[in-house]
């Protein structure tokens, strides 16, 4: 495995790779690798002849007031990670790298799609996002990339952005790894002590609670949103960012729930913001009316 920090030796390196015909498959990390990402790298190495893993802390995507400076790093054990995986290069750049002086190129996908759900909390993340993932792909130009259904928006947006720019990359959306108590696996989950890591159960114990009720009937997205709001912790530690239900395509809340429509939620545990997301499976001969 070879760990790459410069664009330049980057682009020298898939070139040659461009030149032997290699399949080359890209999954993007800010690192701090956990089950979740393992299961994307296992994916593009067993999909590409070749796996590029980058790990970069993306500042633009961080607004203010948000954990940039603390974000969790651990380079080695991150590169041990990888190198089991199977992974073939990493490239681990600088700002610097990434944004040197005088780039001023921003890419923003301008639709209702980055403007709701995080798109609301945090405003700029998703230009952020998509403006470091058009810099990856122009480098790496890879045959598929690998994204989490973790983050469900980022993936849509991403899908959005590839097919708006015609960029011949293949966008693969990987199933969340959770614990095994049900929590989604998240880098930031680090920052979770034991009794805030018990409160974060909340977000996937509310989505088997959703998924129930709508097996019992439930098509009122108000009604199922109410339910997952009383059965809340009352804890001042604890607040509710949003939970709604969405079309899985256009994200847009309904209100009746659909045959494609997905629960999506961002909670705060004291100062972590959790995401957590899961399809609400309606059978589809209610909808065929
Ligand atoms: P991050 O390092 O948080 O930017 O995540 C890098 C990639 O890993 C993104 O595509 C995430 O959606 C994905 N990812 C993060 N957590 C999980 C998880 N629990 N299951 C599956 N994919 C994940």
């Amino acid at each position: 495995m070879e760990l790459i920090s410069t664009t330049r030796r980057l682009i020298e390196k898939v070139s040659a790779l461009r030149y032997d015909q290699k399949t080359v498959g890209l999954v993007p990390t800010m690192g701090y690798l956990h089950e979740g990402h393992r299961s994307l790298l296992l994916r593009s190495v067993a999909e590409n002849d070749i796996t590029i893993m980058t790990l970069f802390v993306n500042p633009t995507q961080f607004g203010a007031n948000e954990d940039l400076s603390t974000y969790p790093r651990d380079l080695e054990r991150d590169l041990e990670l990888a190198r089991h995986a199977g992974v073939d290069i990493v490239f681990a750049p600088d700002n610097d790298q990434m944004y040197p002086d005088g780039s001023a190129t921003w890419v923003e996908v301008d639709s209702p799609i980055t403007t709701v759900l995080c798109g609301a909390s945090r405003p700029g993340h998703f230009r952020g996002v998509t403006t470091i993932v058009t810099k990856l792909f122009g480098l790496v130009m890879p045959r598929r990339a690998y994204f989490g259904e973790k983050d469900f928006q980022q993936l849509a947006i991403i899908r959005r952005m590839t097919a708006d720019l015609f960029l011949p990359i293949e966008i693969i959306g990987c199933p969340i790894v959770r614990e095994s108590d049900g929590l989604a696996m998240s880098s930031r989950n680090s920052y979770l002590n034991p009794i805030q890591r018990r409160k974060g159960l909340y977000l996937s114990r509310a989505i088997a609670h959703a998924q129930e009720l709508v097996r019992q009937g439930e098509r009122n997205a108000h009604a199922l949103r109410t339910a997952l709001v009383d059965i809340l912790p009352d804890d001042p530690e604890m607040r509710i960012d949003y939970i709604e239900c969405v079309d899985t395509l256009t994200l847009q809340p309904l209100e009746t729930l659909t045959c494609s429509c997905r629960l999506i939620l961002a909670v705060y545990v004291d100062t972590t913001r959790l995401i957590d997301n899961a399809p609400l499976t309606i059978p589809t001969t209610e909808t065929k009316e």
